[in-house]
C-alpha cells in the first residue's frame, strides 16, 4: 500500500497511515454513523439458528444471530459489526435490542404452543455496565419470560477475563441464580482454562466449528473432540458441536455422545416465519 504522511494538528510530529488505514477508519466511521441510524429504527434483524438433541432429534434451542442489511452501505456482516460495536460502545444498544427481541419472540412462542429456548451471544462489555444484571432481569420479568428459556454464551476470552474480573462474576452469578444459563463458545480455539470452568456458571460448552470440520480429516483431531466431549460430559457440562455440515461429521459426534449439534447440515439461521415453518 502507498504511505501516506499525515502531518498532526499543531505539532511537528509526523505519523504514517498507509491508505488502507484510512479506508478502515472511513469504513468504520461509516458503519458506526449508520448503525445510530438503524438502532433507531429497528433495522437490524436477528436469525434463529436451531439446536438439534442428538439423543432425542428435538429441537430444544435455537441461537439468536444478529443481521444487519443497511439501505446505504449493505449487509455488514457480525463479524464486522459486533468488533467495531465493541469499540465503540454501541454494543450496549445492540444487546438491548437483542433481550427485547428475544423476550418478545418467547413469549409469543410460548402462546404458539411452541416449548423453546433462546441462545443469545454478549460481549464482555456490555457485561462491565454494572446494571446490566438487573437490566436483563427486569427486560425479563416484564415481558413475562422464563429465564430459564435464556442461555447467553460467552466466548473463551470473555470467560477468560471475567475470571478476573469480580463484579462481571458476580452478575453472571446473579443471573444464574435467576434461571438464565451461561454456554461457553467457540470452546477450543484458544484461550481454555480449567479455571474459569470451575468458578464461573457454565452449564454448557460449544466446541467451535474450525475443531469440528478437521474432526474427519485427521485421526488424532477425531481423538481430541472425543476427548473434549467426555470431559464436558464427565463434568456435567452439555456438549453442543458447532458447524456441522457434513453426514460423516454427524456421524462421528453422535457415535462419540455428543449432546447437540448446530450447523449447516441441520439447517441456515432463518427468519421467525421460516424456522415455524421449519419445525412444522
Ligand atoms: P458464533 O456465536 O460462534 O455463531 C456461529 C456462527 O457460525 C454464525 O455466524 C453462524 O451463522 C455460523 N454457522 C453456523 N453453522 C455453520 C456451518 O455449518 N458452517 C459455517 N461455515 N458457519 C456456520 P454469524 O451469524 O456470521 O456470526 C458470527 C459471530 O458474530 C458469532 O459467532 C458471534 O460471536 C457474533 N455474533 C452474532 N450475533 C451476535 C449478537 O447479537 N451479539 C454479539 N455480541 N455477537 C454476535
Ligand atoms: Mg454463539
Ligand atoms: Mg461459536
Ligand atoms: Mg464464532
Amino acid at each position: 500500500a502507498t504511505i501516506k504522511k499525515v502531518k498532526d494538528r499543531g505539532g511537528s510530529a509526523i505519523s504514517t497511515l498507509t491508505a488502507d488505514d484510512h479506508e478502515r477508519l472511513n469504513r468504520k466511521a461509516l458503519i458506526e454513523k449508520r448503525l445510530v441510524h438503524a438502532l433507531d429504527r429497528k433495522n437490524l434483524q436477528l436469525l434463529y439458528q436451531p439446536q438439534v438433541n442428538l439423543l432425542t432429534g428435538n429441537v430444544e434451542s435455537v441461537e439468536a444471530l444478529v443481521r444487519w442489511n443497511d439501505d446505504e452501505i449493505g449487509v455488514v456482516t457480525p463479524d464486522e459489526l459486533i468488533p467495531i460495536a465493541e469499540e465503540s460502545g454501541m454494543i450496549h444498544e445492540i444487546g438491548s435490542f437483542v433481550v427485547e427481541t428475544v423476550c418478545s419472540q418467547l413469549r409469543d412462542w410460548k402462546a404458539k404452543g411452541i416449548n423453546m429456548r433462546i441462545s443469545i451471544n454478549s460481549s464482555i462489555r456490555e457485561f462491565r455496565d454494572k446494571d446490566m444484571a438487573s437490566k436483563l432481569i427486569e427486560q425479563i420479568k416484564a415481558t413475562n419470560c422464563d429465564p430459564h428459556s435464556l442461555t447467553i454464551e460467552i466466548t473463551e476470552k470473555f470467560a477468560l477475563e471475567a475470571e478476573a474480573e469480580r463484579p462481571i462474576m458476580q452478575q453472571m452469578n446473579r443471573l444464574n441464580q435467576q434461571g438464565v444459563q451461561f454456554a461457553l463458545d467457540d470452546f477450543g480455539t484458544g484461550y481454555a482454562s480449567f479455571r474459569y470452568m470451575l468458578l464461573l456458571p457454565i452449564s454448557s460448552l460449544k466446541i467451535d466449528r474450525t475443531i469440528i470440520q478437521s474432526i474427519t480429516k485427521q485421526e488424532k483431531m477425531q481423538k481430541m473432540i472425543n476427548g473434549m466431549i467426555q470431559f464436558g460430559k464427565s463434568l456435567d457440562f452439555q456438549v453442543t458441536a458447532e458447524g456441522v455440515e457434513t453426514n460423516d461429521q454427524l456421524e462421528l459426534l453422535r457415535v462419540m455422545g455428543c449432546n447437540n449439534i448446530q450447523g449447516y447440515i441441520v439447517s441456515h439461521p432463518m427468519n421467525t416465519e421460516e424456522l415455524e415453518r421449519w419445525l412444522k
